[in-house]
């Protein structure tokens, strides 16, 4: 399949059985067989194209989960309740106890607190790492480790994972490579670079309307089918599985998402540049300066830009703080986590997000306690967004 996320999508030919443009919604959490032995094959996994009880697949989950796997050009895809639940369904599928995990250290902060809390309950240790320091992670390879483990563009320092690298040392040790793509749908493919498993947080730029927490895995049918699997599936038998409304609802949204992320990366690099003219310590891997430039320059589908979120570095968190609400005031977006919505949201990462991360961590991997992370929205008119945040800026 060709590397264009946003055609793939659309040559889907999804509709209803009552030849609705959008796939009907199954509102159902059992279905009917209309003989016997079929639920029995359902059961065991004999009868494609059956649905048997919807913490299993729905029809709506499936029409959503295709859809996602046309973008990543994976064979399959399943979707979850949340971005939490793909990451650690996919996590304790592959991993299990006496096993070995190597993750960026600069990741999202519930990953993080997952991982460095979580797992070794479960006799399962992690070894955090520079994941730009291919040779540490390297040498953090032990006889018994199973992934790596990052984000495309990590949270919230923007750094910017090698993938085809990571895959080839992955590959070489029989290792799982999953990358976490909330920062960038579209943008990059992480599964066409090598990658085994994508994992989204559907919450952000995917649905792009901040009403409901959702998740996804992309991967081939094989892990897939065991993630589902009746006997002994992670997704199945822990059970985050998206209600079908939402499914529907979601793809409705992802059609438009090729046209969001590429307003989302104008209005971004717009904000950086005037963020750098003014003088203001601005990270967004779209400026050349910026240290993953170069290597998501070579990974990224260029249509969709360098993506929505920026950050910038106030020094102090009072300072953040001040900002933070005079924008507010001032009408530039919200002061909420998350991002991929279509106003613009800021936060104090060190304070909210990555709060999880222990102090001494962030300074470790350079999180100041005065980082303000963008998610830029989807402003007709940024110039004059821009204008509102330079006076804020001024009155400081
Ligand atoms: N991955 C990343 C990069 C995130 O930023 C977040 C949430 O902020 C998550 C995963 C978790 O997603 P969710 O809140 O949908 O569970």
């Amino acid at each position: 399949m060709e590397n264009k996320p946003a055609t793939n999508i659309q040559e889907l030919k999804q509709f209803g059985e009552f030849g609705g443009v959008n796939p009907s919604i199954t509102d159902s959490s059992t279905f009917t067989f209309l003989e016997a032995n079929t639920m029995i094959d359902t059961f065991s996994g004999n009868a494609p194209g059956c649905f048997l009880y919807s913490r299993h697949w729905n029809p709506s989950n499936k029409y959503l989960a295709d859809a996602l796997a046309a973008m990543e050009g994976t064979e399959s895809a399943w979707v979850t309740g949340s971005g939490m639940a793909a990451i650690t369904c996919a996590m304790l599928q592959l991993c299990k106890s006496g096993d070995h995990i190597i993750s960026s250290v600069t990741i999202y902060g519930g990953t993080f607190a997952f991982l460095k809390n979580y797992l070794p309950k479960f006799n399962i240790n992690v070894t955090f790492v520079n994941i730009s320091d291919l040779e540490s992670v390297k040498s953090a390879i032990r006889p018994n480790t199973k992934m790596i483990y990052t984000e495309t563009m990590t949270n919230p320092l923007l750094q910017i994972s090698d993938i085809p690298e990571l895959a080839k040392i992955s590959k070489k040790n029989n290792l799982k490579l999953v990358v976490d793509n909330t920062f960038c749908p579209m943008i990059v493919s992480p599964f066409k670079l090598g990658a085994d498993i994508v994992v989204y947080s559907m919450t952000k730029f995917i649905n792009g309307k901040n009403d409901c927490v959702a998740g996804a895995i992309c991967a081939s049918n094989e892990f897939i089918n065991s993630l589902s699997d009746v006997n002994d599936g992670t997704a199945m038998l822990l059970g985050p599985v998206l209600d079908p409304l939402r499914s529907s609802s979601i793809l409705k949204n992802l059609h438009t998402l090729h046209i969001r992320m590429k307003q989302h990366s104008k209005n971004a690099m717009y904000l950086a540049n005037k963020f750098k003219e003014n003088g203001l310590k601005v990270n967004y891997p779209g400026l050349p300066e910026h240290k993953g430039h170069k290597i998501l320059k070579s990974m990224m589908n260029e249509e969709f830009g360098f993506g929505g979120i920026i950050s910038i570095d106030m020094e102090t968190p009072e300072k953040a703080s001040k900002l933070m609400e005079m924008m507010q005031n001032e009408g530039v977006g919200y002061l909420a986590v998350s991002l991929g919505y279509f106003k613009t949201l800021f936060s104090n990462s060190g304070k909210s997000t990555s709060s999880e991360v222990p102090e001494d961590v962030q300074k470790e991997m350079g999180l100041s306690a005065g980082l303000i992370r963008f998610s830029v929205g989807l402003d007709n008119d940024i110039e004059n967004t821009f204008q509102k945040i330079k006076k804020c800026l001024n009155r400081l």
